[in-house]
């Protein structure tokens, strides 16, 4: 497997834009993320990632951390219904304003994957959404859809249409 050991320039921009510095706990948080853009790990989980590579970082600075590269539009947050945790995500390469952010996560791994084939049959569902909530006086910007499953590295057996 091919291993990324530089940050994206475009994370390492958002960052700069911030002004955020790149310090080594940056530089590996960053460089594990882009590695594998399934990842969605919680605060604790990157905490472990890092220790594994023999980098020590407070666990208070580390939740600083990942909440301001969330907050500058690095990563992306989300609820973990069932474990009441915080998940970060790398953000979308170019998020659009009315769009329908669409993404899987696996139950079992916690990996999440981007549906970003599907995008007309997407956009088209987010419009509708977002019409009949217009409709209704509410004035909705964009649809965030989480579908939840079980992937296929999890579920090797499973066939389609089961
Ligand atoms: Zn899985």
């Amino acid at each position: 497997m091919a291993q990324t050991l530089t940050p994206p320039t475009d994370m390492l921009s958002r960052l700069r834009e911030a002004g955020l510095r790149l310090t080594p706990a940056t530089h590996a948080v960053l460089t594990m993320f882009a590695t594998d853009p399934t990842w969605a790990p919680t605060h604790a989980e990157v905490l472990e990632a890092l220790q594994r590579q023999g980098i020590t970082v407070n666990r208070v600075t580390l939740y600083r951390l990942l909440d301001r590269l969330a907050g500058c539009g690095v990563l992306e947050r989300h609820t973990d219904g069932a474990e009441r945790a915080w998940r970060f995500t790398p953000a979308a390469p170019s998020p659009t304003d009315h769009g329908m952010a669409t993404r899987f996560e696996c139950d079992a791994c916690h990996r999440q994957f981007r549906l970003s084939q599907a995008t007309e049959a997407t956009q088209a569902a987010a419009d509708a959404l977002l019409q009949a909530l217009a409709d209704m006086g509410h004035k909705a910007q964009r649809v965030d859809l989480a579908i939840h499953g079980t992937c296929a590295g999890c579920d090797p057996g499973a066939h389609v249409g089961e």
